[in-house]
């Protein structure tokens, strides 16, 4: 209890010190009165207790309200006292070690009003250097007291952000305005900077807040508040999440156009076995006499390839339904077999030899599969038409995949083609760059966009025989 008082006693006090601190008249009359009470004092006890040091309190107070001049002031008045009181006492055997002793005192108290007074200019420019900055942020900054919600520092942003004059306003008028929970509610332990983002209901526009504690003075808990404008770039993000939406739309109906093709092809080996099998069924019932087992194997058939065929006309009407990406988990060596499968009668047709190596430690990604999946059969392809000048007993494609150093998934597509002129080789990835009389010259372009909008890169680079080898990285799915 006693110590709660005497601290409110020393916080009292403290606080009428700095009160006249400020006022440059009352600290200059207070700094004379103290030096008197000292001298007084000295005198008082016959110099017993050489309190001429207590001079420095009054000359720190004058020199801290009002200046060296003010300070010197107060020396002159201390060595004056000290002067004319100690020389009729002094206890020196002579008067060369009084003067001595004087010269030094007015020396400290010299030096000590000088290195004040250098003090208070530096911690005046250091303030003037902190407002100017905040004054000239394009931010809106203020200042308020954490326990009153009063403002104590207002910038010329606040006041144009809000247009009235920020006098006016308390903390919690602004906190009320940006939907902001009230001052003392949200001081971080660590003293860190909070930082969220709101909306001004009355113009709709987007602001980023970051409050924090910052020293203001030992007495007040006060917080900084910087409130910057982000509309611009809200904007940007939509307009952008946008673009990549349109984007991955018209990946979809470029990738729906090649898949389709791709399709119908393999769509014509089960309807052409359909065929034969229900040719077969018809000439066993039209014969006078038939095998019954024969008959119902050569229609079982007959519906294992029409499922097959339902099949495949399932994987392309899921992909025309699903507009918007859909990530899902994604196992990249079942897609790469997939897209394998799907290439595999133009590889026959081709007479290319496929090699296949894939890891077996891959970790899954999170990707929208379809798109993946024209990713691999973009490179499949392309691939395939660059060695369509090879020797057909040189024709191999080399599909594998790895994890690099970051643990990143590597897709490799390595051909054994002409591989790509340097000039050609910058432009790959332009859209409508094609060096084919039937290429659309959309892709390459088409498998960047897809593989950077899930996180990884593509590059290619030459094939040691001949040909190139084009990869791309996926990223990790990461865990929860
Ligand atoms: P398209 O296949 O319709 O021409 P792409 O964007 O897929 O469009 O390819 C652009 C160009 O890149 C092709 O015309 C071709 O010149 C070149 N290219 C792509 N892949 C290969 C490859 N594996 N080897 C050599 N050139 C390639």
């Amino acid at each position: 209890m006693q110590l709660a008082l005497r601290r409110c006693q020393a916080a009292g006090i403290a606080f009428w010190l700095r009160r006249v601190a400020a006022s440059r008249a009352a600290a200059l009359s207070l700094a004379l009165l103290l030096a008197t009470a000292v001298a007084a004092l000295d005198y008082a006890t016959g110099y017993e207790l050489r309190l001429a040091i207590l001079h420095l309190l009054p000359i720190a107070l004058a020199t801290w309200a009002g200046g060296t001049t003010a300070g010197m002031s107060v020396v002159g008045v201390s060595s004056l006292f000290w002067l004319i009181s100690f020389r009729s006492t002094h206890p020196y055997s002579g008067e060369v070690f009084f003067y001595w002793e004087g010269i030094v005192m007015i020396t400290v108290y010299t030096t000590f009003v000088l290195l004040l007074t250098r003090l208070r200019v530096a911690l005046s420019r250091a303030d003037q250097r902190f407002f100017r900055v905040l004054d000239e942020l394009h931010a809106a900054v203020y200042v308020a007291d954490q326990a009153s919600g009063t403002l104590l520092y207002a910038n010329r942003s606040l006041a144009r952000l809000l247009a009235v004059d920020p006098g006016t306003l308390k903390a919690g008028d602004l906190a009320q305005r940006f939907g902001l929970p009230p001052e003392s509610s949200e001081a971080p332990p660590s003293g860190d900077f909070v930082a969220r983002e709101v909306r001004d209901t009355t113009n709709g526009r987007w602001y980023l807040v970051q409050r924090g504690p910052i020293p203001w003075n030992p007495a007040r808990r006060v917080s900084l508040q910087v409130i910057t404008d982000i509309s611009e770039q809200k904007q940007a993000q939509l307009v952008h999440r946008q673009h990549q939406e349109i984007l991955h739309q018209t990946a979809r109906l470029a990738a729906l156009g090649e898949i389709a093709s791709t399709l119908a092809h393999e769509l014509n080996q089960p309807l052409t076995a359909i065929a034969n099998y229900s040719g077969a069924c018809l000439r066993m019932l039209q014969a006078p006499r038939h095998d019954r087992r024969e008959l119902v194997a050569a229609l079982q058939r007959a519906r294992a390839q029409s499922l097959r065929a339902g099949r495949i006309i399932g994987r392309v009407r899921d992909f025309v339904r699903s507009r918007h990406p859909t990530p899902t988990e994604c196992d990249i060596n079942a897609l790469v077999c997939e897209a394998l499968e799907l290439l595999e009668a133009r590889l026959d047709d081709h007479v290319i030899a496929t090699a296949l190596t894939l890891s077996q430690d891959l970790p899954t990604t999170r990707a929208d599969r379809t798109l993946l999946l024209q990713v691999v059969v973009n490179l499949v392809q392309n691939a395939i038409d660059a060695m369509a000048d090879t020797a057909p007993e040189c024709r191999r494609l080399r599909l594998s995949t790895a994890r690099n150093s970051d643990g990143a998934i590597v897709v490799s597509v390595a051909d054994q083609g002409a591989g790509l002129a340097e000039a050609a080789s910058e432009k790959l990835y332009t859209p409508f760059f094609t060096t084919r009389s039937t290429g659309l010259g959309l892709g390459l372009s088409i498998c960047r966009s897809v593989i950077e909008a899930h996180g990884g890169r593509i590059w290619h680079e030459a094939n040691a025989d001949c040909g190139s080898i084009f990869r791309f990285t996926l990223p990790p799915e990461t865990p929860g």
